[in-house]
């Protein structure tokens, strides 16, 4: 059984984890890089296995790794070799591994919960280019393409000992598919795919979601779909459009609404709502059955969720 039918067996809800980028700038790390999050898998590695330890405390039945950004292409423009960048990018499925065990390890831990899964993540072509083209799509590449430049670092990550890989953050249809061709040429783990969508009906390239999901959910690796780094307010409509398109579960983990400039890797704005976890009982009643948050959430946000979802059980 994957790892999301057996939580989703006797639970209403999964609870995905938080932002780890937003969470290690609180901890004193600069974030302000091309690299992301994955600049701190080479200078402060224990900081982010300290954060999924916490989003596990916080209630979260998964966590996802720091690779969305870690690739042989963007390690390599920082010189390293590519042996040293997919060293890198097991690390990152290793930390999770590890703080996993040492949160499952502790009896005291175990009590309602089911034993915590790592989701690797897959980000998608637009992260590593760093410009925010993820929030665009349109890059130009064809499926085969895509497909070349995703195999390396999936591959690894699958051998690093990843439950479940987190295709996340997808623009566009032609890379979900590019995603799923590999997944089943690769015919190991299970995945989710999420997209990233700019209003309540399509995806940030300007497909349908709904299209989009009915074109990619019947692979047989494909074990849940969704939407994530959305704004919360689109993000009902946008459930029941996926709802529509497929009986496997929907997942949703939105940002806090508000907006990345990538000219200066940063965000601006508020949080469009007063607390993420009433929101996200709105997306349970929408058709939800996998909930967390994107970017600028934080454990707090997380244990709220996990707070109703486990005592409406
Ligand atoms: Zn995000």
């Amino acid at each position: 059984m994957n790892p999301i039918e057996s939580i989703l067996d006797h639970n209403p809800v999964l609870v995905i984890d938080g932002a780890l980028a937003t969470e290690l700038e609180r901890r004193g790390c600069d974030l302000k890089d091309d690299l992301w999050s994955a600049k701190i898998l080479l200078e402060q590695p224990e900081k982010i296995r300290q954060v999924h330890y916490d989003y596990f405390k916080a209630g979260a039945d998964c966590a996802i790794t720091a690779s969305y950004q870690a690739t042989i292409q963007g390690f390599s423009k920082r010189g390293l070799n590519q042996e040293q960048a997919l060293a890198l990018i097991q690390k990152s499925v290793r930390l999770a591994v590890e703080a996993r065990d040492e949160f499952w390890t502790d009896q005291t831990n175990r009590k309602g919960r089911s034993r915590p899964f790592v989701a690797a993540s897959v980000g998608p072509y637009g992260a590593f280019l760093a410009d925010g083209s993820e929030y665009r799509g349109n890059y130009g590449l064809t499926e085969s393409e895509l497909m070349d430049f995703h195999r390396p670092r999936m591959k690894a990550l699958i051998e690093a000992g990843a439950d479940l890989l987190a295709c996340e953050t997808i623009p566009c249809l032609v890379e979900a598919q590019a995603l799923v061709k590999l997944l089943e040429e690769i015919q190991s783990i299970p995945a989710w795919i999420s997209f990233s969508c700019r209003d309540e009906v399509h995806v940030n390239e300007g497909q349908r979601l709904e299209d989009c999901v009915r074109q990619i959910e019947a692979s047989p690796f494909v074990s849940a779909v969704g939407i994530n780094c959305t704004s919360p307010k689109y993000i009902p409509s946008l459930i029941r459009a996926a709802g529509k398109a497929t009986y496997k579960p929907v997942l949703v983990y939105p940002n806090s609404g508000e907006s990345y400039d990538a000219s200066k890797n940063g965000w601006d704005g508020q949080p469009v709502y007063e607390s993420f976890s009433d929101e996200a009982k709105e997306w349970y009643k929408a058709g939800a059955r996998m909930i967390g948050g994107c970017c600028r959430t934080t454990p707090e946000d997380i244990r709220g969720i996990a707070n109703w979802a486990r005592s409406s059980r």
